[in-house]
């Protein structure tokens, strides 16, 4: 039996290490922090949505079931104009949702899951370097007694700041690049009792305000997160905004309905210093004997909430190319870095582009015509057919795919949508037609592309 260290017990850390336990593998996990269950913080927690492709992986590793208790589906988004005017948009007709959970709670179960399966996690263990050819690495705990561990290979599950890229930034040929976006969050908290017959449970709340926006996410006790976005500099930014007086004025001006649910708003606003958002690309994600999974390999910004779950497809993928390959873990390593990162690398910039259309476009009436147009095509044509966030969100398909796949769409949105009365035209044969032809030209485009 192998042995592999897996540094890093966030999501990521503890999904794979699970994965390699049931391949047989001995598993030691490390992480920096104490453990989270046993220590408290008044700080709300980031509110994840997960979606087909970590459930996916969750699934396979038994854990769906034990893990439902904590999550609130959602079943579209709620977008609270700028007007007053409330508007829904369902993000399927056939009742597809994402499922909304707590980062804290979530990353507690999975801690949880992991020791139920015997897999040792030390806590208080920071790694510090890593020696790549031995797999090898020096580890610091919470009293600075440093110790050192060896084993078959090293999986690094540690985060966006990752240390251990951080180390193999320093060798040559290794590629990387970091891009902060412009503007930050800050989380807030919606009582349940405030909350109860405001905002629908099962929405997913938005009020997009162009150069800033905030979001409403629900939480299993009736609570919601408020995660309000600004730009750090700027008009209605977090360097102006120095004072709970100012805070209370911008919300009641700019969102008054959801400034009526937080009167203590202004106070929790001042007392956090704003969160930033990064991407992250890199490569390669193996050197030697170590693999860079989940955020340490691609930090995406958080608006199409896939990084998690991206993560845990990670683990899947990888655990399909340890079907084929192990246990030549180096094999392993590279086939699963050649299948996965130009999805990551395309669903790092769809990330970075989404942002505009969640604070600006879902309010816009154009924006949501083609929505219209598109969600009729793909009740008319299936998967022929499918919205690029039900193709992100609800599918399997690999992130590069459906990115080439959606710009093909686009070319036939933009067209039908030059076109004046399409929806009457939807039912008529000759339509039909016509679009079943443009569809299959897509579909042999797509696959002269594989
Ligand atoms: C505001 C926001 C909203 C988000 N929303 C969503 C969403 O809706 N859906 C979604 O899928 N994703 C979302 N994400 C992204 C998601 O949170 C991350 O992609 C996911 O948590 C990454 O998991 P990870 O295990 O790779 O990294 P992390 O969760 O960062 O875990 C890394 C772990 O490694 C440990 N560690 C770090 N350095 C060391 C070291 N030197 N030695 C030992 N241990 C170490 C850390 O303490 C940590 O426990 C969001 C992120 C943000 C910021």
């Amino acid at each position: 039996m192998q042995r592999v260290i897996v540094v890093g017990g966030g999501l990521v850390g503890c999904a794979i290490a699970m994965y390699l336990a049931r391949r047989g593998v001995d598993v030691t996990i490390y992480e920096r922090n104490a453990d989270p269950r046993r220590t408290t913080t008044a700080r709300p927690s980031i509110n994840l949505t997960l979606c087909t492709r970590g459930l996916y992986a969750l699934e396979q590793l038994g854990l769906r079931e034990d893990l439902q208790r904590l999550f609130v589906p959602l079943y579209g988004r709620m977008i609270h104009a700028s007007d007053g005017g409330i508007r829904y948009q369902r993000y399927t007709d056939n009742g597809d949702a994402i499922y909304c959970v707590s980062r804290r709670q979530l990353a507690a179960a999975m801690l949880d899951a992991v020791e139920r399966r015997g897999i040792p996690i030390q806590f208080d263990s920071r790694v510090v370097s890593v020696e790549p050819e031995r797999a090898a690495v020096v580890l610091r705990d919470a009293a600075g007694g440093e110790g050192r561990d060896e084993a078959a290979c090293i999986v690094a599950a540690d985060g966006s700041s990752s240390t251990i890229r951080h180390q193999l930034q320093r060798r040559d040929r290794f590629d990387y690049s970091q891009r902060f976006f412009a503007r930050g969050y800050k989380e807030l908290r919606i009582e349940a009792q405030r909350a109860r017959g405001c905002l629908d449970p099962e929405a997913l709340h938005i009020w997009p305000r162009r150069e800033f926006m905030a979001l409403a996410f629900p939480n299993n006790d009736g609570s919601f997160t408020c995660s309000a976005h600004l730009p750090f500099s700027g008009e209605h930014s977090f360097e102006r905004l120095g004072d709970a007086g100012a805070v209370r004025q911008l919300f009641a001006r700019a969102f008054p309905d959801l400034a009526d649910l937080m009167p203590s708003a202004g106070e929790e606003f001042v007392a956090q210093t704003p969160n930033s958002m990064v991407t992250i690309r890199c490569r390669p994600w193996a050197v030697g004997r170590v693999l860079l999974l989940g955020d340490a390999a691609h930090a995406l910004l958080p608006s199409y909430g896939q990084g998690a779950n991206a993560g845990l497809e990670d683990c899947q993928i990888l655990d399909a190319c340890l079907d084929e390959y192990a246990p030549d873990w180096a094999r392993a390593f590279s086939e699963f870095e050649a299948r996965r990162r130009p999805d990551t690398d395309a669903m790092a910039s769809l990330c970075e582009r989404h942002f505009v259309e969640l604070s600006e476009d879902v309010d816009d009436v154009a924006f949501q015509a083609r929505c219209r147009l598109e969600s009729e095509l793909h009740a008319r044509f299936g998967d022929r057919f499918m919205p690029l966030y039900s193709m992100i969100t609800f599918s399997l398909m690999p992130y590069a795919t459906a990115v080439r796949r959606a710009a093909l769409q686009r070319q036939l949105l933009d067209e039908l949508m030059r076109e004046s009365r399409i929806e009457p035209c939807i039912a008529d044969d000759a339509f039909v037609c016509r679009v079943s032809a443009r569809i299959a030209r897509i579909e042999r485009e797509l696959e002269k592309a594989s």
